[in-house]
């Protein structure tokens, strides 16, 4: 048995470098939630985004799924997470409670950062479809 819960999220690019926001498992990872009922999984990731990090960005391209399973009070959840490329389009950084820090990082130094299997894969797109 066990549960599914769908999240989207963004990786938001602003000239050389890109958003991402430190977790409370103290990975440094891109924003993302909960996608809610009746909301596209794109307004959910310029929701997101903005809610963790401060930053206005507008969606450009669709870069994938990624899934991962966790177990939450002894209840195995398999979560999958729509990722979209952004851009930056206003606002200044204001980490929410939800984070324990948002920044803006360049890019050598994210991939660095980056420390979950799907993240990864889903930079590696953003970098191409991006063309930086
Ligand atoms: P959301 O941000 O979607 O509201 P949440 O904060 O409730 O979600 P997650 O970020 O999914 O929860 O974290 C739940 C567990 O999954 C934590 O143990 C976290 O370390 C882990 N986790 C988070 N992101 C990833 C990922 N991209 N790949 C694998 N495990 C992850």
């Amino acid at each position: 048995m066990y549960k599914t819960e769908h999240s989207a999220g963004g990786v938001l690019f602003k000239e050389k470098s890109v958003l991402l926001i430190l977790n409370f498992s103290s990975k440094w990872t891109f924003p993302k939630g909960l996608v809610e009922e009746g909301e596209s999984a794109q307004d959910t990731a310029i929701r997101e985004v903005y809610e963790e990090t401060g930053i206005k960005g507008r969606v450009i391209g669709y870069l994938g799924k990624i899934q991962y399973w966790y177990v939450w009070e002894g209840i195995k959840i398999k979560k999958t997470v729509d990722y979209f490329l952004m851009e930056y389009v206003e606002g200044e950084i204001k980490p929410s409670f939800e984070v324990k820090d948002a920044a803006f990082f360049p890019l050598d130094k994210a991939k660095e950062l980056l420390t979950y299997k799907g993240d990864k894969q889903v930079f590696q797109k953003a970098i191409l479809a991006r063309g930086v």
